[in-house]
């Protein structure tokens, strides 16, 4: 008999997407284990090792039950860094079921080819991310970290079409990084980058999840 198809998973729970265009929409989130990086400013540590092996089964009887009490077609695949994993059986399953999905992604692995939205956040040190992103992002997000500067800004914005908007996200929601990401706005402003908007995690600011 095969081996049923799993997936290391964190936790599975409902709140609001707090970040980028979806902000406010209610949502459902898988957080998938590991990660590939090591952001100093990371806000999800303990995604990068452990994990419970899930089958897709199990995680799609969660996304069901929660849907009941949480009225959303949306499911979030986030992390850690969701791509690390082979998240296709499940997207598939996902969209046989009438959601969405929206995966959450460093962009370091090449993205789904089914996924619905990906939200795409570059990290320092060098900000690269896989070229299938340039035609599959549908928003970037940059966390406002201590370390970055207006070179870093024009860098990913010069990576996808002007089209695509680049978010800066204020790290926690701090004040120095807030005023930060007004600065950088307006260096980007006077230096003619387009399509670059302010942005802040919704959901702490609500207390949520
Ligand atoms: S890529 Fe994301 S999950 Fe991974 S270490 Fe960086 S901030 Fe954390």
């Amino acid at each position: 008999m095969p081996r049923p198809l799993t997936l290391k998973t964190i936790e599975i729970f409902a709140s609001v997407q707090g970040e980028g265009l979806r902000q406010g929409e209610p949502t459902i989130f898988i957080r998938l284990a590991g990660c590939n990086l090591r952001c100093g400013f990371c806000d999800t540590k303990r995604a990068w090792r452990g994990g419970r092996e899930t089958s897709v089964d199990k995680i799609m009887d969660e996304v069901r039950r929660l849907r009941n009490d949480y009225p959303t077609t949306w499911v979030c695949l986030t992390g850690g860094e969701p791509l690390a994993q082979n998240v296709r059986p499940l997207v598939k399953r996902l969209h046989s079921e009438g959601f969405r999905v929206q995966v959450e992604t460093n962009g370091t692995f090449p993205p789904d080819p089914q996924a619905d939205w990906h939200s795409v956040s570059p990290k320092p040190p060098d900000y690269s991310v896989h070229p299938g992103f340039k035609k599959k992002a549908r928003e970037v997000k940059l966390v406002v970290c201590r370390s970055i500067g207006l070179d870093d800004v024009r860098t990913v914005r010069a990576m996808f079409p002007s089209t695509v908007p680049v978010i800066l996200q204020p790290r926690s929601n701090s004040r120095w990084s807030i005023d930060k990401a007004v600065r950088l706005l307006e260096g980007a402003g006077r230096a003619g980058l387009e399509n670059i908007r302010l942005s802040v995690q919704l959901h702490k600011v609500y207390g949520l999840r």
